[in-house]
């Protein structure tokens, strides 16, 4: 039986057996949990928001940097990034990343409501802007009751993709960093409490996470479990996360398991290698042959 009658509405799938013959694993490969430093300012690079390393600084922040600047200051230092004037210089020459977290967790709530309303799978799209350091989400186009496709823009000179916005103006400042959709019930299954298949090859191929909002149960303004495929970098995270938060409910931050999404978005995307530019570009060929739907933006050039 060929995957394809397996899984006849699972684009992703189809397209990923095809292009991955020697069939990269989607189950959890048991690897171990990375962890996270408690403390220095964690730069990341201007021009791709990639993780460039961390100086000794007593607090945890998290900055961008033009990554040549970062090289020179640590070149003049030799690399000693516990140099008191190393660890000013470096401050003084980047942007503390700020976090957009109303907005993101509103969008979350949104994504589990819409979802759960219309029964299609809504989407939004976590991002950095790179001129105002900036986390924050805006709204994608949404998919169909089991599957939601990713509008991005490529920019291969800089190893990032910038989402395109279902009802804002596209900027190309803003680096892709995870993709958020709901979970709907099925009319003609059952919606599982986990990633798909697809989830896991669309974070291999964008090399960030995407993460999946509980939206088969409970009435609108109830709260909804979040879940991640990951992109696996390095093997240190196993395919799918379960349970990582919910979201917020009618409690506002006062709600329990409040996630901060944008932060693991960018831990995650700061580690993992660039975007699968080549499986992108014929994935959205073969997703634009499918649809009847134009594309939102006809003249995209990829
Ligand atoms: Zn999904």
């Amino acid at each position: 039986m060929s995957v394809k009658s397996v899984w006849p509405s699972s684009l992703w799938l189809v397209i990923g057996a095809f292009l991955l013959p020697a069939c990269a694993p989607l189950g959890p490969s048991g690897a171990s949990q990375h962890s996270w430093p408690t403390h220095g300012n964690q730069y990341y690079n201007y021009w791709d928001a990639k993780y460039l390393g961390s100086d000794s600084a007593d607090q945890l922040s998290y900055r961008l940097i033009d990554s040549q600047t970062f090289e020179d200051i640590r070149r003049s230092y030799n690399g000693a990034l516990d140099d008191p004037n190393a660890i000013r210089s470096l401050v003084d020459s980047s942007r503390l990343i700020a976090f957009d977290s109303t907005r993101i967790q509103a969008d979350l709530q949104w994504i589990k409501d819409s979802s759960a309303i219309t029964g299609r799978e809504y989407q939004v799209y976590l991002f950095i802007d790179r001129t105002t350091g900036l986390i924050s989400s805006v709204h994608g186009e949404p998919g169909s009751n089991h599957d939601s496709h990713p509008y991005i823009e490529s920019d291969r000179n800089h190893g990032m993709v910038s989402p395109i916005p279902a009802d804002s103006p596209r900027n190309t400042n803003r680096i892709l960093i995870g993709q958020v959709h709901g979970h709907p019930a099925r009319p003609d299954g059952v919606t599982l409490h986990r990633m798909s298949p697809d989830d896991s090859l669309t974070a291999v191929f964008l090399q960030a996470p995407i993460y999946a909002i509980d939206a088969m149960d409970g009435p609108p303004g109830t709260p909804g479990s979040i879940h991640r495929a990951n992109p696996d970098p390095g093997g240190d995270f196993k395919g799918q996360d379960h349970y990582l938060g919910k979201t917020w409910g009618v409690s506002g931050f006062q709600a329990d398991g409040v996630f901060n999404i944008g932060l693991n978005a960018l831990r995650i995307w700061g580690i993992s290698r660039q975007p699968n530019f080549e499986a992108l570009r014929q994935i959205d060929q073969f997703y634009m042959a499918s649809q009847p739907r134009r594309h939102p933006d006809p003249g995209l050039d990829r």
